[in-house]
């Protein structure tokens, strides 16, 4: 049987600590799904759902690795394909609380998904997508946060937003 694992996420937009994670947790299993995920009640997005897709299949190429969106709950999603595991990224005792709630709400909605947390690269710890929307809104350099292959087209939709805001 092969084994599924789901790695849901904003991805607005995808980071090199994403791709580190994704690198990582594709050689663990037969298949990596990432899973982008549109939650209307988290403000603060600058990417559509297709936007976001379409970086990560700029920046993601691996054989075993595939990419879908989802609108509802992970959980719903996991148990449908047929997923043993959700794949989190851990970078500081301030993402432990949140993820660990998740955890628990997912294993009661789906009991036979396991959430499984991988520590973060430490060159990455400090790295989220709202910290890469934040420097370039202010004109800062994100050329070490995103992949090369996606760097101008998110630094272009990043700027538009920006003037389209002031
Ligand atoms: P963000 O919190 O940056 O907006 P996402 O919602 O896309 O990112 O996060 C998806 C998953 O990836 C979460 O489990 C998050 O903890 C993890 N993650 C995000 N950035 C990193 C990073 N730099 N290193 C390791 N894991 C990360």
């Amino acid at each position: 049987m092969s084994r599924i694992a789901i790695y849901p996420g904003s991805f607005d937009p995808i980071t090199n600590g994403h791709i580190d994670i994704i690198t990582r947790a594709s050689k663990m299993f037969d298949e990596l799904i990432l899973l982008v995920c549109f939650n209307p009640l988290k403000r603060g997005g600058s990417f559509t759902p297709e936007e976001r897709i379409d970086l990560i299949h700029r920046c993601v190429d691996l054989p075993n690795v595939r990419v879908d969106r989802c609108d509802g709950l992970v959980a719903d999603y996991a148990s449908q394909v047929g997923a043993c595991a959700l794949v989190k990224g851990l970078r500081a005792v301030s993402d432990f609380e949140d993820e660990f709630q998740q955890a628990l709400i997912n294993k009661h909605l789906a009991p036979d998904v396991e959430t499984l947390f991988m520590v973060a690269n430490s060159e990455y710890m400090y790295l989220s997508s709202s910290a890469v929307r934040q420097v370039s809104f202010f004109g800062g350099d994100v050329s070490t946060f995103v992949p090369e292959s996606i760097l101008s087209l998110v630094e272009k939709k990043l700027k538009r937003i920006i003037e389209s805001q002031t």
